[in-house]
């Protein structure tokens, strides 16, 4: 029976953490040298594992089984946020890793294998999802024109070019080849860790609707304009910010979140009325339903109070992703894993963050798993899992991968 390597993982996860060490975390944006060293790590590994290897033009990983049966793709990411955590992204890929080596040592298993992919730019630096969604084909030359890093300024592809790897192909997995696709995460939230659990199965990843939302009023002197005629945009947003806050829990879904995450006035200065504002508001659920309700109630609102005055509202969609929905057969099988090494530790949950997953999900069956977060801490340095929940997942994750094999 293929078995994992729980101390194994342990320590393939602290020396990636060594590189780019930040506190008890990791500074390793994509593309940074100590990202490309991770990349160059993971390569060694897969080298090793006789898995056929490669970094591509937009610094996936993949490490091809040699294997002619069945397969699973599996992955995750190795570059973090600026000055987060060890786990975010790692986890998933020395998972695969070690479900790779599992499997390849298992001679029940000579036929199937496992292909370990690290997609890069997950988090966000230059784009959306570059690495997965070139993987998938859905990446375009002029995508990777328009990539700017959004700390630095750096053009994607003068980063491509310090790296060593501008000119690279970029590789394409096919789909058709695999069973479905896995990936491990931990949760970035605290409901395994505040119910005592220890296996989170991911039914869906929530879809995101973005809006800007902008305010028109009248700027003007903070001293001498009366209150009666004032068109004050700053104060128009906070009322709807607050209004929305108020309406959302009778119409929301049981887990949907929603987001103020910037506000900007114009020009934001004291004694001065402020004669613009925008304000940047998120809505994330996992049904599609919930998210066009809550969309239209947004609307609504913003309409009503345009139209009372006396500012001018606009509520634009900028960015939109549909839920993505796991494999039910991978689901199973990974409540079955669980089930054999930590029997009833594990729940359904929906993922409120984006990962990965999402993207294959939508060219083959696709599923995830969770380990608890200490705290529910994450996107923070001090982001963290006990070993022993680490080692856990890691067995968990493999069985998983064995029973999909299986067939
Ligand atoms: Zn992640």
């Amino acid at each position: 029976m293929a078995k994992a390597n729980g101390d194994r993982v342990v320590q393939n996860l602290r020396q990636l953490a060594e590189l780019g060490k930040y506190k008890t975390g990791v500074h390793r944006p994509s593309l940074s040298p100590q990202h490309v060293q991770s990349l160059q790590w993971l390569k060694a590994e897969l080298d090793a594992l006789g898995h056929e290897t490669v970094i591509d033009g937009i610094g996936n990983v993949y490490g091809f089984s040699r294997a002619k049966g069945r397969k699973i793709l599996a992955g995750s990411h190795l570059e973090s946020q600026n000055y987060a955590g060890w786990l975010d992204g790692p986890l998933g890929v020395v998972y695969a890793l070690e479900a790779a080596r599992a499997i390849k040592a298992d001679p029940a298993f000579a036929d199937h294998g496992v292909d370990v992919g690290s997609w890069c730019d997950e988090e966000g630096h230059f784009g959306f999802f570059l690495g997965s969604r070139s993987a998938c084909g859905e990446l375009s030359e002029s995508d990777l024109d328009n990539g700017v890093d959004r700390t630095t300024g750096t053009r994607l592809r003068d980063a491509l070019s310090e790296a060593g790897l501008a000119g690279r192909p970029r590789v394409a997995i096919d789909p058709r080849q695999y069973a479905g696709y896995l990936e491990a995460h931990i949760e970035q939230g605290d409901w395994l860790e505040a119910n005592d659990l220890k296996i989170g199965v991911v039914t869906s990843i929530v879809g995101i609707r973005q809006f800007r939302i902008t305010f028109q009023g009248v700027q003007n002197h903070a001293g001498t304009t009366r209150m009666a005629i004032r068109k004050d945009a700053g104060l128009a947003l906070a009322h709807l910010a607050v209004e929305i806050d108020k309406h959302f829990p009778a119409i929301a879904g049981e887990r949907t979140v929603w987001t103020t995450g910037r506000i900007t006035l114009d020009p934001g200065a004291h004694s001065i009325i402020p004669g613009a504002a925008e304000t940047l508001f998120q809505i994330r659920d996992a049904d599609t339903a919930v998210l066009d309700r809550l969309e239209q109630a947004v609307r609504g609102m913003a309409a009503d109070a345009d139209a009372r005055g006396p500012c001018r509202i606009e509520v634009e969609l900028i960015r939109k992703s549909i839920p993505a929905v796991m494999a039910a057969p991978f689901q199973t099988a990974m409540e079955a894993a669980t089930e054999a090494h930590a029997p009833g530790r594990h729940v359904r949950m929906p993922s409120g963050a984006g990962h990965d997953a999402q993207v294959f999900a939508n060219h083959m069956p696709a599923a995830m798993l969770f380990v608890p977060s200490i705290g529910g801490i994450s996107h923070h340095w001090s982001e963290n899992t006990s070993d022993a929940d680490i080692a856990l997942g890691a067995r968990v994750f493999t069985d998983a991968v064995a029973r999909l094999l299986r067939g």
